[in-house]
């Protein structure tokens, strides 16, 4: 029975960003489980949808004896610190001597792939670098990764395979760790790394031009499926995490097999033409004012992506153009209880909010001014009189297509009414990418006209079939909507900021 070590290591960093990922960011996990070890991670990572948890469905299938390791993840912010890094590499490589002692036959990583350490620009590449020392040039590594991975030549070099997630939102995370498996099994069998081809594309791809609910992301992947059929390779195209300021941050396409340079070759004349990446972006007012119009003729939700201040992304998720837009056009006064604006990351109103209790009105200034990637700060926080309308001790399991059972503990958390607004407000940091989120605070997603979502793309899976349209809003905040506004210092050359 082959015996195979398991571990996680799962960061996205914005280097533009305000808050570092420290080592309590891990232990808190927020969106991502939190820190676990040996037993008790392989136990809390089965039958959930994060890669480990298909490969740990997968490897019981193909009859493998699991050494669980650690998984740290933590939810995408600036840096990951030097101390976060060393003690989850520390771990990691401690149990992989151990395990190489007692006989080892592989190893399976779930990473980001777009993380970056104070100290090591190429975190996963450093990661599989200390492994690869240890187990030697023989002993098969195989890695899954997030689609917004930004893969380097390193990491293609020091693991035997690498496999990316093919959906935004990331709807097939547990399928990308079977996949991983397959590869796994593969590499096993033959006693050989495979062929393996890449080519990196010359140009960043805005996140929200990258949704493969989408074109021309969705015409993509579908090719890329069929490429595999044909080729029998296993191929991977990260669209890239386009706020890394490294030398390697870009989009990359690669694959495994016999075929991989044919296919790889194939697949990327299709994702390099430039000009299908183009995308439409409006200003805060510019959007509710849209929304207004379609709110009046649609029966359905209009949803706006306030995607600037995604936390999923490295935002902090307590920004206030969005609001400060719906207030001013009266939104709330047109449709009173039926616009939502959610999550507001503000650990004091929703404190404050449990305490006073429901029906209470508080005053508050709700939300921050943070610094933006475009120098100065955001807009000002919401100053005025809120009604608290619900209250939550923040605890939810999710039931949406991308976290299904998945529980979050987001601390004190309200709905707090201002001018007919309801707004979300907890103390845990979250992507809105759920109904639940806000089914939580007691605000019914489908009842609305309006819902202002903090997020880009990943609350698509979930809110997409509930809306009569989506709109991408562009609010002061500190993740790019276009990667060419921000301030880039360390991009390769030959990597244009545009499509
Ligand atoms: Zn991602």
């Amino acid at each position: 029975m082959p015996r195979i070590l398991i571990a996680g290591f799962q960061h996205e960093t914005n280097t533009f960003a305000p808050s570092l990922a420290d080592w309590a960011a891990f232990t808190r996990g927020d969106s991502f489980p939190a820190f676990s070890q040996g037993r008790a991670m392989q136990d809390a990572m089965t039958g959930v949808n994060i890669p480990i948890g298909g490969f740990i469905d997968a490897a019981k299938a193909h009859g493998w004896t699991l050494l669980p390791s650690c998984w740290a993840g933590a939810i995408p912010s600036s840096f990951v610190t030097r101390e976060a890094f060393e003690r989850i590499a520390d771990t990691i490589v401690a149990d992989v001597r151990a395990a190489a002692a007692g006989g080892l036959d592989g190893i399976y990583l779930d990473l980001h792939g777009a993380a970056v350490a104070e100290h090591a620009a190429d975190s996963e590449g450093e990661l599989l670098g200390r492994l690869r020392a240890i187990v030697g040039p023989k002993l098969p590594i195989v890695a899954s990764l997030d689609l917004h991975a930004n893969v380097t030549h390193r990491m293609l070099r020091e693991a035997d395979a690498l496999v990316s997630y093919r959906t935004y939102p990331h709807v097939d995370m547990a399928d990308t760790g079977v996949l991983a498996a397959q590869l796994l099994a593969r590499r096993l069998k033959a006693g050989q790394r495979e062929p393996q081809h890449a080519r990196r594309l010359p140009f960043l791809i805005p996140l929200n031009a990258q949704s493969t609910w989408m074109q021309p992301a969705q015409d993509l992947y579908a090719a890329l499926a069929e490429l595999d059929k044909r080729h029998g390779t296993v191929l991977s195209f990260c669209m890239g995490f386009p706020a890394s300021d490294f030398d390697e941050c870009a989009p990359m396409v690669w694959g495994h097999g016999e075929h991989a340079e044919a296919a790889v070759e194939q697949l990327y004349a299709l994702v390099a033409d430039p000009a299908q990446w183009q995308q439409q972006i409006l200003p805060a007012r510019e959007a509710v004012s849209q929304a207004l119009a379609l709110a009046d003729r649609a029966g359905k939700p209009v949803v706006i992506a306030d995607t600037q201040d995604n936390p999923g992304a490295g935002g902090d998720s307590n920004t206030t153009g969005l609001l400060h837009a719906l207030i001013a056009q009266g939104a709330g006064r047109r449709f009173p209880g039926q616009v939502a604006l959610g999550m507001v990351f503000d650990a004091a109103a929703g404190r404050a909010a449990l305490e006073a209790g429901v029906g209470a009105e508080l005053d508050l200034a709700l939300g921050t001014a943070v610094p933006t990637f475009a120098g100065g700060l955001s807009d000002p926080p919401v100053r005025g009189r809120f009604k608290v309308r619900a209250v939550s001790d923040g605890r939810v399991t999710l039931k949406g297509p991308m976290m299904r059972g998945v529980t979050v503990n987001l601390g004190p958390s309200a709905c707090l009414e201002i001018d007919g607004i309801l707004v979300a407000v907890v103390s845990g940091k979250k992507q809105l990418l759920d109904r639940e989120l806000l089914r939580m605070v007691g605000i019914t997603a489908e009842a609305m006209r309006i819902i202002v979502v903090k997020s880009s793309n990943h609350f698509r899976a979930d809110f997409t079939p509930v809306a009569s349209s989506v709109l991408v809003a562009k609010a002061a905040g500190p993740m790019a909507a276009d990667p060419g506004d921000l301030p880039w210092k360390h991009l390769g050359a030959g990597i244009r900021t545009r499509p």
